[in-house]
């Protein structure tokens, strides 16, 4: 077992293609000026230059342009809307713009997601090492549940960890996490405990195996 602090793990990216290589349409879909706008029903209306607007319904991979209906091409606007995606600016179909409780930047959440919400930086995953806010005890990351603060009932007091009396003043929607004692790893069965999400802050190292 080691700890290592991770070196930033994204790879380098472009920010747009090499315009030269792009076709004609696919070169528009990135310099024309359009409005992209989400609608209820996950689809887009996208709004051109020149002031029409076309339905995009990404699922359906359609556009309610000529280019597209009569001549079934993947038009501008199609391409339009998944460059927006990538590129956050609006929200992909099921899932809605937030913004992350620990970091502020922009992340996307499903829909029925309540709040807290973390971005995937912030997000805890298994092998984090991160420190308990009551106690500063530090811990590692065993698993992060879907169930809720006010869901998940602590076998011991038959109480929900919501509930618990130190866990006042955390989100009752927050995510159950459950943690080890960094000082318990080494012991075959280390025993795992619950906490909401936001009490534990995350460190900057993780432990492998
Ligand atoms: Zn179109
Ligand atoms: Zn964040």
């Amino acid at each position: 077992m080691t700890l290592i602090t991770p070196s930033d793990d994204s790879e380098p990216t472009a920010l747009a293609p090499d315009p030269e290589r792009l076709d004609s349409r696919a070169a528009r879909a990135w310099t024309e000026r359009m409005l992209v706008d989400r609608r209820e029903d996950d689809t887009y209306a996208v709004t051109t230059e020149s002031g029409h607007t076309y339905r995009v319904d990404l699922r359906e991979h359609s556009c309610s342009c000529p280019d597209h209906r009569i001549r079934g091409e993947q038009c501008k606007h199609l391409r339009r809307v998944a460059i927006e995606i990538t590129a956050r600016s609006v929200a992909p179909p099921g899932r809605e713009r937030a913004r992350c409780d620990v970091c502020g930047s922009v992340t996307f959440v499903p829909r029925d997601d309540g709040p807290p919400h973390r971005c995937r930086r912030c997000a805890l995953v298994p092998g984090d090492v991160v420190v308990d806010r009551e106690t500063g005890n530090r811990l590692v990351v065993a698993s992060v549940l879907d169930e809720r603060a006010d869901e998940y009932v602590i076998e011991a007091t038959g109480e929900t960890v919501a509930a618990y009396e130190r866990n006042d003043g955390y989100p009752a929607g927050d995510r159950v996490v459950e943690a080890t004692y960094l000082s318990d790893t080494r012991r075959s069965s280390s025993r795992r405990y619950a906490f909401p999400q936001s009490r534990l802050d995350r460190t900057d190292e993780s432990l492998v195996a």
